[in-house]
């Protein structure tokens, strides 16, 4: 896991006491919904929310994307959305399993590109005025952050390049042992 590989100890979170002990959060693909519900089960919404006005990082990755949004226009119904970030995504914006691509991406801050896979991707089709969008697929945000949040619609950790995560934990004033990579 890239985390460990930068020095970072890491845990699976599953009950409000364990979230409660940790410095930052990835909110990982999967599927939203399936998240959403277990959340719910586990208790986790509100403390998670409550962690997150008190400026916990957390990096969300696809379904994590769309679990921060503040609406999900093609969510199901009884979907919950976090609502960390100002914005709209379109859950499966990008089309089916079939519809899943690979593409380089220039990111604002970054000196080459970061090869970038979306699978069963999120749209970003409104962004608040207070989120800043660092890169961009066809005119669409795909990399969007606000203070220690930062969301991606692709999976930076499928690419074998941690630049993301190293600036993710750097931006979030989070120390980790092996403070430069290869690729920067
Ligand atoms: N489309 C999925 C969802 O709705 C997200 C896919 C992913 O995380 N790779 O949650």
């Amino acid at each position: 896991m890239i985390l460990e590989s930068l020095g970072c100890a890491t845990r699976q979170i599953r009950t409000p006491d364990q979230l409660a002990a940790v410095d930052a959060l990835v909110v990982p693909g999967g599927e939203s919904t399936t998240m959403s519900m277990l959340l719910e089960r586990s208790q986790l919404l509100d403390p998670l929310r409550e962690r997150a006005e008190q400026g916990l990082p957390i990096f969300g990755t696809c379904a994590g994307m769309i679990l921060m949004a503040s609406e999900i226009c093609d969510g199901r119904d009884d979907q919950h959305s976090l609502g960390v970030l100002d914005m709209t995504v379109a859950r499966n914006g990008y089309g089916r399993q079939i519809d899943s691509f690979e593409t380089d991406i220039e990111i604002v801050g970054l000196d080459t590109p970061f090869h970038a896979v979306f699978i069963r991707s999120p749209v970003v089709t409104r962004l608040g005025p207070e989120i800043e969008s660092l890169a961009e697929v066809d005119g669409f945000p795909v990399l969007c952050r606000k203070g220690p949040v930062t969301v991606a619609a692709f999976h930076p950790e499928l690419s074998g390049d941690d630049r993301l995560h190293r600036r993710w934990l750097s931006q979030s004033g989070i120390c980790y042992s092996r403070a430069s990579g290869p690729k920067e």
